[in-house]
């Protein structure tokens, strides 16, 4: 009894002490008190932006990390790979220019412009890279449709988030969510290395720092006229993000991986081991549901599978 407790103070102990950020780049804090607990009823953008989903690839992954197969509705449901997609989305604003959500992928991935890879052995074994089948690379497509990108928004900093973040300039902004890269965890140990590559060298890394516990949801109005609603909903990672676009005839919703599948969403049914935080990641998913139920939306994006529409309420 001794030893088993001894072992499990030892691994623990071992464990605090191996933890580590999601990168070891530097970040710079955009400190704001300037949310809300929820997302306003009534939303009258004084201008709309254009709103735009891009695919990236088609993959696959494991059932039992895309969703919690010990939810009582998923019962009969067995770990297997999943068709997947990885996108990135282009938010154009009349004013401030165009942003992007995730950072798509880099030509040639998983080798870098040096030719060298990007990503551990380790981390290669594990996400069958073999079984990608990419469409758009993030800089060409950028600039084959002359975009001028003033921002990237991550949904989160897991890997296939982050493929195509070195190819972006080093001066735009990469926003992320609260305490999406200050919080430790034992499994970033194996994939720092990645992400910092990923990342690129000196990424200008910017965490929302929205005043209050990171733990909780918050709403940010990022450009302050209604038209882009940031959404802190934590628990698939600490700092995990949606986003609510207005548009005339119904918004956009996109879910980040806070649900990555089109039948995670219809049966409310939360990612299941590539999940850190489960119990938070519920409460997130039942507050995008709940913004589902109370807003006029067209579609809404799961993480990784083609978009859901919604018929209208009226
Ligand atoms: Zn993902």
């Amino acid at each position: 009894m001794f030893f088993k407790r001894f072992d499990f103070l030892f691994y623990g102990v071992l464990a605090l002490a191996f933890s580590c950020q999601v990168t070891s780049h530097k970040i710079k804090p955009y400190i704001s008190d300037k949310t809300s607990a929820t997302l306003p009823n009534l939303i009258l953008p004084k201008q709309y932006v254009t709103f735009q989903v891009v695919k990236v690839a088609d993959w696959e992954a494991s059932l039992a990390g895309l969703l919690d197969l010990d939810d009582p509705k998923a019962i009969g449901l067995k770990d297997r790979l999943e068709p997947i997609s990885i996108y990135f989305y282009l938010v154009k604003h009349p004013k401030f220019g165009t942003y992007m959500i995730d950072s798509g992928m880099g030509k040639n991935f998983p080798k870098g412009e040096d030719g060298k890879s990007l990503v551990s052995s380790i981390v290669e074994s594990q996400m069958h890279f073999e079984k990608l089948k990419v469409y758009e690379t993030t800089k060409t497509y950028l600039q084959k449709n002359k975009v001028d990108v003033k921002g990237i928004f991550f949904t989160h900093l897991h890997l296939d988030h982050t493929l195509g973040a070195y190819e972006i300039d080093r001066s735009v902004p990469f926003y992320v969510g609260p305490s999406e890269v200050t919080s430790r965890q034992f499994i970033n140990l194996f994939v720092q290395g990645s992400t910092d590559r990923l990342l690129g060298e000196i990424p200008n890394l910017v965490q929302f720092d929205f005043g209050k516990n990171s733990n909780e949801i918050a709403v940010f109005d990022f450009f302050g006229d209604q038209s882009f609603f940031i959404l802190s909903v934590p628990g698939h990672t600490p700092g995990s993000l949606a986003f609510y676009i207005p548009a005339k005839g119904g918004g956009h919703l996109v879910l980040g991986d806070s649900c990555h599948t089109q039948w995670g969403w219809k049966e409310g049914v939360t990612p299941g081991k590539f999940t850190t935080n489960a119990k938070l990641n519920r409460k997130s998913l039942d507050f995008l549901k709940q913004v589902a139920e109370t807003h006029e939306i067209q579609f809404v994006y799961p993480g990784h599978q083609d978009r859901i529409s919604t018929p209208l309420k009226k």
